[in-house]
């Protein structure tokens, strides 16, 4: 093994990496960064998102964070093996420690954690406040960092630039393996450097933070499966993440967690070149496939709490594709264009024959689906956008559970709508100190991992949670490989 110039080698500088780096340098150590991107690109997903923290105050989580996490938390599993979830972490049977599942003391680690982070975060000069979401209405409490995750990756970037001698960034510069000594210890990395050229850095701690593998096709194939070839990250920073965190710690024997064929679905209009440009305004009109036809209910219950279990279904129509189709009465929804991040123009036309045309699907199909639609819609009632209003309709397959009125008056508009990867689930088991568990249970010596490569989700996207577990196992990580 070769001289020990760092302390801790942090891949990827999103809010995990950064945070993980930043930390470590505060308790002492000498850092080194790798990240695939340019310097000018640096940040992943974390660069391009709003950055929503499920909180209720700077000093609190949401009322709902831990209710919502055990709702989604997916699957069943084996009640005789998680009872032992209340025991502390080293009095847990091994098959327990090692299990992937929603670990509710990781959970309650990050509920702890984020107000800590949160208040970190001002340290370096960033506001946070109750920000306006492209939610028209809300089923929980999000506050944000006033210029989103950009001012994070600036906060926290520029306070280890101004710090060259304790933290070096290796830009255009990926992990590929970890490099593992003799008793089992991490010792270091084998990086790809610019124009091909392969290196080996080593350091007692490693802290993965290089995101999940939402750029990744191959990854994606194999564990969400052949649909995927439908979705792309929502933005272009998931375009550099392409799993090689996960992958290196799951070779070097670590517990894999989180859902692995599932990732947080976003339905975005496929023509945009907006960040994010998704389209949330369907539960007021329809939904149709591209052969005409009606496949989901568009309005189970808020849009903010069930749009991710629409756009999966959205995934597997033909050819991945739906259309939002509206309308006149769309404009009874008051500042509905708060809820359309793409600024391409709808298809729109005066009849029904026309719309069709322009969106390019079976004109006879999609009247007799509208047709059966309006049929179904009730003849009155008091249309409430922003509550859930139980205008329902009867007697169509699927049914439609609210906001149900008639597609009737012109101009008709629709929105072309694609699934769209914001971060994948699959990712490692960790504990409490974002140390890696193996899959016998037991901390791997020497790694840790941060952020999207903690696996922490199954089935359900628990909302505005993925900046702050970056920001807390990247701080825990952090503490830990200096200490
Ligand atoms: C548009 C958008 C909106 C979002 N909205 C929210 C929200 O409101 N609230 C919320 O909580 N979450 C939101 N998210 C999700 C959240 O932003 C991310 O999950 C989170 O920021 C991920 O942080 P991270 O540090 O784990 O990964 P990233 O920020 O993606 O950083 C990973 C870094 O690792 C680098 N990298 C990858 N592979 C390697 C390698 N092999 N070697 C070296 N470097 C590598 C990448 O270049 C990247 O810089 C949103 C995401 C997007 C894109």
């Amino acid at each position: 093994m070769g001289e020990s110039e760092f302390d801790v080698i942090v891949v990827g500088c999103g809010i995990a990496g950064l945070s993980a780096a930043v930390t470590a340098e505060q308790h002492g150590a000498r850092v080194a960064v790798l990240e695939r991107a340019p310097m000018e690109e640096r940040g992943g997903n974390t660069r391009y998102t709003e950055s929503f923290w499920r909180m209720k105050s700077a000093d609190a989580v949401s009322d709902d964070f831990e209710e919502r996490f055990a709702a989604n938390a997916g699957g069943w599993p084996d009640p005789g093996i998680v009872k032992d979830a209340v025991l502390e972490r080293e009095n847990q049977p091994r098959v327990l420690r090692s299990l992937g599942m929603v670990d509710p003391n990781l959970v309650a680690t990050l509920a702890e954690e984020a107000p800590k982070a949160l208040q970190w975060l001002q340290s370096f000069g960033v506001t946070f406040d109750f920000l306006p979401t492209y939610f028209l209405s809300q089923s929980t409490t999000r506050m944000g960092p006033v210029g989103g995750g950009l001012a994070l990756i600036e906060a926290l970037g520029g306070y280890a630039d101004a710090r060259p001698g304790a933290i070096r960034f290796f830009y255009e510069t990926s992990a590929r393996s970890l490099i593992v000594d003799d008793a089992g210890s991490v010792a270091g990395i084998r990086a790809m450097g610019p124009d091909n050229a392969p290196f080996d850095l080593f350091a007692p701690n490693v802290i993965l933070a290089s995101g999940g593998f939402q750029g990744n096709p191959e990854m994606l194939s194999r564990y969400v499966g052949p649909l995927s070839q439908f979705i792309r990250p929502v933005s272009r920073g998931g375009h550099y993440n392409r799993g090689e965190g996960v992958a290196m710690a799951l070779d070097a024997g670590a517990a894999p967690c989180g859902d692995f064929g599932s990732f947080h679905a976003q339905p975005v209009d496929p023509r945009s070149t907006d960040i994010e440009p998704v389209v949330l305004t369907y539960a007021y009109g329809i939904l149709v496939n591209d052969a005409g036809k009606r496949f989901t209910d568009e309005g189970p219950a808020m849009v903010d709490s069930t749009y991710e279990v629409v756009t999966r279904i959205i995934m597997g129509q033909r050819n991945g594709i739906a259309f939002a189709v509206f309308d006149a009465g769309l404009d009874d929804v008051e500042n509905w264009s708060i809820a359309v991040r793409s600024r391409v123009p709808p298809f729109e036309a005066d009849t029904l024959e026309g719309l069709a045309a322009a969106m390019d699907i079976d004109s006879d199909e999609f009247l007799a689906t509208i047709e059966a639609y309006n049929a179904a819609c009730p003849a009155s009632g008091d249309f409430q956008p922003l509550r859930q209003d139980g205008l329902a309709t009867r007697g169509v397959e699927p049914k439609k559970s609210n906001w149900a009125r008639p597609i009737i008056k012109p101009p008709f508009r629709a929105w072309p709508m694609i699934c769209s990867n914001c971060f994948t689930f699959g990712g490692v088991k960790v504990d409490e100190r974002a140390r890696v568990i193996n899959t016998d249970g037991d901390p791997i010596p020497g790694l840790y991992a941060a952020g999207e490569v903690v696996g922490l989700y199954y089935r359900v996207y628990t909302g505005a949670t993925s900046v702050m577990r970056g920001a807390v196992t990247g701080r825990l990580a952090g503490r830990d490989a200096a200490g």
